[in-house]
């Protein structure tokens, strides 16, 4: 079954004092109208925020990232093996962020399969930029995001990732896709999964839209059958507005 999903990216922003004293703001309020909620952090703050939802019910905490090797000679890097360690439960997987400087369907691949294998729920980020938008092949561009990273798990393995649908023009931009077009794309993609799966696994899937989500559009995006919660940068740096967005369901 589908989950509505109110998440936060936090991103490279907060000191330490700001992060705890954030998370404990946000515990407070509670998850809202959701059914889960979710704060990506930075990698140095897991453990201490992990700690401070430890009784929250069905707020979590998630990594940003994680390197797609095993073990070794990475420098600054982290693997998803020391993330199980500290209990850690999900991880963005492939924000555009990360593309940019690098990161390929194929190196995403892996890193979904070593989410999966050690029990993490990959948040796998899909969107296409302003010029794929505008020449008009945006659905085909996210489609084989998909089927690139995704399209060889099983059926049950594919049910366990959460995607989120992140148009490249709409990140920190104050453009939000309208909810006709986040509406339109997330059918898109429903319907692709239910092609190559079935439309049982289609329906369970979680598909969140993010992109300049703010409490002023959340309600209109969220209502939208096919977009089950958002993915929140900015909004999610203040427990007013992320808490007002979890409420917009
Ligand atoms: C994001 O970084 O995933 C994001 C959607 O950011 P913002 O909400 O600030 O556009």
């Amino acid at each position: 079954m589908r989950k509505k999903i109110t998440a936060g990216n936090w991103k490279m922003n907060l000191d330490y004092d700001s992060a705890t004293s954030l998370a404990r703001e946000i515990v407070q309020k509670g998850i809202g109208k959701g059914d889960l909620m979710i704060m990506a952090v930075p990698f140095p703050y897991l453990s201490q925020i992990n700690n401070i939802v430890a009784d929250a019910s069905a707020i979590d905490v998630a990594a940003q990232n994680c390197h797609h090797e095993v073990k070794g000679a990475y420098t600054g890097e982290v693997s998803v093996d020391m993330l199980k360690s500290l209990n850690i439960k999900y991880c963005l997987v492939g924000h555009s962020e990360r593309r940019q400087i690098g990161e390929t369907d194929e190196i995403l691949k892996t890193k979904i399969d070593l989410c999966l294998a050690n029990g993490i729920t990959p948040i796998f980020c899909c969107g296409e930029s302003l010029q794929i938008r505008e020449d008009g092949t945006h659905q085909g561009f996210v489609q084989t995001q998909l089927e690139n990273s995704l399209f060889h798990l099983a059926d049950d393995d594919l049910l366990k990732v959460i995607i989120a649908y992140e148009p490249i023009w709409a990140i920190g931009t104050g453009k939000t896709a309208s909810a006709e077009q986040a509406q339109e794309m997330h059918a898109h993609l429903r319907n692709t999964i239910a092609q190559k799966y079935t439309a049982a696994v289609a329906d369970g899937i979680s598909i969140l839209y993010g992109g300049s989500v703010k409490p002023a559009n959340a309600q209109e995006l969220f209502a939208n059958a096919d977009v089950d919660g958002g993915l929140i940068g900015g909004a999610s740096l203040a427990a007013e507005s992320f808490s007002a967005i979890s409420e917009s369901f």
